[in-house]
């Protein structure tokens, strides 16, 4: 990041290629990981994993899939938001007949010390829009 810029933005797509691109290094973020990630019909995770600190939210954006976590499975869907324990083994995948497109959010559990409310600062900066 070039000094004296607060942003980057970046421009990914998942798809049938390139299932799953992790976004962190790339935006330089130093408290969280995020993945962008897409699975054809039928297609998902080969193999369940769980992790040693992070928690994960999962974001479904498109279609339809089968969240498993400790050996029970769930419908998800395009809307659902997914928090998961460090702890638990997960895996995700595409339902049968439809596509699956989500974010992956992970995060060293317990770290934030305070929420948006907390930390925002109102500035009396304005936008076009205002
Ligand atoms: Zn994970």
């Amino acid at each position: 990041m070039k000094e004296g810029k607060n942003y980057e933005l970046c421009e990914v797509k998942a798809g049938p290629e390139n299932e799953k691109i992790f976004i962190g290094k790339t935006l330089g973020l130093t408290g969280c990981e995020v993945s962008v990630n897409y699975f054809k019909p039928g297609k998902g995770y080969g193999f369940v994993h769980s992790h040693k600190r992070n928690e994960e939210v999962y974001i479904i954006l498109k279609g339809k899939g089968v969240f498993y976590i400790d050996g029970k499975e769930f419908d998800v869907h395009e809307g659902n938001i997914i928090k998961v324990l460090p702890n638990a083994k997960r895996a995700l995948s595409a339902k049968a007949d439809s596509e699956l497109s989500f974010l992956c959010i992970q995060a060293d559990q317990n770290s934030l010390v305070q929420s948006t409310r907390e930390d925002g600062i109102i500035s009396e900066n304005k936008a076009s829009w205002m």
